[in-house]
């Protein structure tokens, strides 16, 4: 089946990469956030996003222009109905996909896939909200999503091979890299990146070490590109702790209790770069830990 369309549900960290990505690959995308705010933010970011790479000259000023022509906003969810292709990539929380997917389904057309971007939840419970478990996957894109390669692909249950197969050839025409995992908490890649990053916040909570020392060390000592706090902040704080409390309730395992101090900056609403403070302070020109 041809995908020419997508609909993006989410115009967060990942909404927009996904659009930026998938209009750049000649896809047409419409994209639907609760919050116009957000939205309006988000195409302002793709544009800012692309024009770095304009000036970098990885793309030119005319695919640039044909690009964002093809991202279109609505604050109707239903209005995506017409799309072949939908990426939820909302809230990391089951309530508020399962609402998203129940209003979706009587607006959508016969051969549409229905996709889900969600870090950890069950794909095969997702997908029997909708009308069509056999045309459902996960589809999880790593953030940046412009930047990086993988994607993951998680079957649920009852996905056909044809969805499989269907979106395969979408990874390839975006010029990405697929990696096929099964539908357990949080699949493979926050399977193991995620509760590395909570031992890290018990390393900075049991006094172990500095918010810099932990960073420097897992950068300089396992060549990490990244310190895991400042990957925190990155990811964002509520969505490493909900990934944690999947993995928690989904495989009953003690290793997987979320750090307290994790739910603290949660509690806090210092939720990393996107409210400005995490593990960091980015209110300033540098970065300033705030343990
Ligand atoms: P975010 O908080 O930046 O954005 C979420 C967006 O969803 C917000 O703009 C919010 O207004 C919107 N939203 C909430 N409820 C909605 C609804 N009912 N209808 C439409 N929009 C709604 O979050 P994010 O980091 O972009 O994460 C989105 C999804 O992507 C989550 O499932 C997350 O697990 C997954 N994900 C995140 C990362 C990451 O590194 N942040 C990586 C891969 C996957």
């Amino acid at each position: 089946m041809e995908i020419t369309s997508v609909g993006i549900v989410g115009a967060g960290q990942m909404g927009n990469g996904i659009a930026h990505v998938f209009a750049q690959a000649g896809f047409e995308v419409l994209m639907t956030d609760i919050s116009g705010d957000a939205l309006s933010r988000a195409m302002k970011l793709i544009e800012r996003n692309m024009a770095r790479q304009v000036s970098r000259e990885k793309i030119t000023q005319d695919a640039m222009d044909a690009a964002m022509a093809r991202i279109a906003t609505t604050t109707t969810l239903t209005d995506l109905g017409a799309c072949d292709l939908i990426i939820e990539a909302a809230t990391e929380r089951e309530t508020v996909k399962q609402a998203i997917f129940e209003d979706l389904v009587p607006h959508l057309q016969p051969h549409t896939i229905l996709t889900s971007n969600t870090s950890s939840i069950s794909i095969t419970r997702l997908a029997t909200r909708t009308d069509r478990p056999e045309r459902f996957m996960g589809f999880h894109f790593m953030n940046p999503v412009p930047v990086m390669q993988l994607v993951e692909l998680i079957r649920g249950i009852a996905t056909d091979e044809a969805t499989y197969k269907t979106l395969l050839g979408v990874v390839e025409k975006l010029g990405k890299t697929a990696a096929s995992a099964e539908d357990f908490p949080a699949f493979i890649v926050n399977r193991i990146l995620v509760p590395m990053i909570n031992e890290a916040v018990y390393t900075l909570y049991e006094g172990v070490g500095s918010v810099e020392s932990i960073d420097r060390s897992l950068k300089l000592g396992a060549n990490h590109p990244m310190g895991p706090l400042e990957l925190a902040d990155f990811i964002g704080l509520d969505t490493c702790l909900a990934i944690m409390n999947v993995l928690h309730d989904g495989l009953a395992d003690t290793k997987y209790r979320p750090c307290p101090l994790l739910v603290k900056y949660v509690e806090a609403g210092w939720l990393g770069r996107k409210t400005q403070r995490g593990f960091y302070d980015y209110r300033g020109d540098t970065p300033v830990p705030t343990r």
